[in-house]
């Protein structure tokens, strides 16, 4: 008997993982209090499409989530982007992408020309000349690292709004080996500077899309792993795990208690502590230790033929007077659906609590007014909703591995993490955890 605590994309992965090893005999009870499955993975209909209000995308070069669409006989439904790019807004106004970076850190002084001033450029162009020393295994902030070496402003116009966008977070927040794990592994080689390291990381330019997606929203997924993985769903919120004479008791917030050989814990950190510190003190105080940013995101259905621009989008660089923090046109990103135009903008960082605090007319006023500064547009949407994700969106902080391998480290056999905060923040990361965390139990039932 299996108990998987918390219904989102890592645990929902984690139960059909298992389900695939134990076969149609185990019993596996999914437990979540929400009012549909799938955590931060939904869709709702907005102007009558279905649209993701959660996380939309993911990384197509990886191969977790294709396999995963394959595997469930949905490979058909994978969509790539039209091609159209995103832009920043810095300064007040919007620049293109800039090419040859790597989340935002240049290779080449031209890629930011427009973006950052002629002293930034300089400096940038300069930088192989100054003596640069890297410790081998060293995990700074990516701030700490690109503003030493390039200035200020590579940070806060280029590098933030990329890192805004994953981890509604900073390059203040985030490390340079979460953020950007290729290029630590050059600079461990022993580069002599960081635009030779940027150059030597710099992955082949891409065919085909960077981004993937599904067709009719990741509501498709959802359901067709609740369906293969056969799980019963307990929806009820878990208030910790006790240790049984066999195996454990998951206990709700009923006071229920459910028996269970194994245990995947798939809820976000700030949960997990609460459920394991009497039994698991060390993995508890590691948890405790990652922070998390809330966000809040506002749907639109736009009249069709609203002038806007061909662009999949707007980051926003840090410091601007804009309140949204990143725009998705939805329709020009993925193709248009229907006669709206559907758009996203998310509000909230990391250390701010403007997601938990703002209303939802504030919300849509801002929206708006965003929507007004950017582009130029004044247009009544004919839909919208409001999302909410408090405390979703772990930051990935300097010595973040070390963290994740002492949490690991602290729990008993039989119980398995799985969940946004360990190995990476995107769906292929999470769908990889979680196959390692099914796997880990699936292996120590054989064993017993
Ligand atoms: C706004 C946003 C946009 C994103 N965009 C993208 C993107 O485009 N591409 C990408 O790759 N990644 C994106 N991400 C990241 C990715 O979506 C998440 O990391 C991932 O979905 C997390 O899944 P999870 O199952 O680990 O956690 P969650 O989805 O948070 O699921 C955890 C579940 O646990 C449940 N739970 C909590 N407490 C309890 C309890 N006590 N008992 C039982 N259940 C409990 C919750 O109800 C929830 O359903 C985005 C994240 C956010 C927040």
């Amino acid at each position: 008997m299996y108990c998987i605590v918390g219904g989102g994309i890592s645990g929902l992965v984690a139960a059909y993982r298992l389900r695939v090893a134990a076969g149609p005999g185990a019993v596996i009870t999914v437990f979540d209090p929400a009012d549909r499955l799938g955590g931060v993975l939904r869709t709702e209909r907005i102007g009558g499409q279905p649209l993701d209000v959660g996380a939309e995308a993911f990384v197509a070069r990886r191969p977790e989530v294709p396999a995963l669409l394959a595997e469930l006989g949905l490979a058909a439904r994978q969509i790539g982007t039209t091609g159209a790019r995103p832009l920043i807004y810095s300064g007040g106004r919007l620049h293109p992408m800039p090419d040859g970076t790597l989340q935002g850190i240049p290779a080449h002084a031209s890629s930011l020309r427009g973006l950052v001033d002629d002293a930034t450029i300089a400096r940038i162009a300069d930088e192989p000349t100054r003596p640069f020393t890297w410790r081998p295994g060293a995990d700074p902030s990516v701030a700490d690292l690109v503003g030493d070496r390039f200035g200020d402003q590579v940070v806060t116009r280029s590098v933030d709004p990329l890192l805004a966008g994953v981890y509604a977070g900073s390059a203040a927040t985030i490390g340079l080996r979460s953020a950007v794990p290729t290029l630590a592994t050059a600079l461990d080689r022993g580069m002599a500077s960081l635009t030779d390291a940027v150059r030597e990381a710099l992955p082949p330019p891409v065919t085909g899309s960077v981004f993937g997606a599904i067709d009719g929203g990741y509501r498709v997924l959802v359901d067709e792993l609740v369906r293969c993985a056969d799980v019963r769903w307990a929806q009820v919120a878990v208030e910790r795990i006790d240790r049984a004479t066999r195996g454990w008791e998951v206990v709700d917030d009923e006071g229920t208690r459910w028996p269970a050989d194994a245990v995947v814990l798939a809820v976000p950190a700030p949960r997990l502590a609460r459920l394991i510190e009497h039994l698991a003190p060390r993995t508890a105080a590691a948890a405790r230790r990652i922070a998390v940013a809330s966000t809040a995101l506002v749907a639109l259905a736009l009249p069709g033929g609203t002038p806007l621009p061909q662009q999949s989008g707007v980051l926003v660089a840090t410091g601007e007077r804009l309140r949204a923090k990143a725009i998705t046109l939805s329709s020009r990103k993925w193709g248009q659906r229907g006669n709206v135009e559907l758009v996203r903008l998310s509000y909230g960082r990391f250390g701010d609590n403007l997601a938990a605090n703002t209303g939802d007319d504030d919300l849509l006023d801002w929206a708006t007014q965003d929507l007004a500064d950017v582009f130029g547009i004044r247009v009544d949407p004919v839909d919208c909703h409001v999302q909410r994700w408090i405390d979703a969106m772990p930051q990935y902080g300097p010595g973040h591995g070390e963290l994740i391998a002492e949490l690991r480290a602290g729990l008993p056999a039989t119980l398995a993490v799985a969940g946004g905060y360990l190995d990476g923040i995107g769906v292929p990361a999470c769908v990889a955890a979680a196959t390692r965390a099914a796997a880990s139990l699936a292996l120590t039932r054989v064993a017993r």
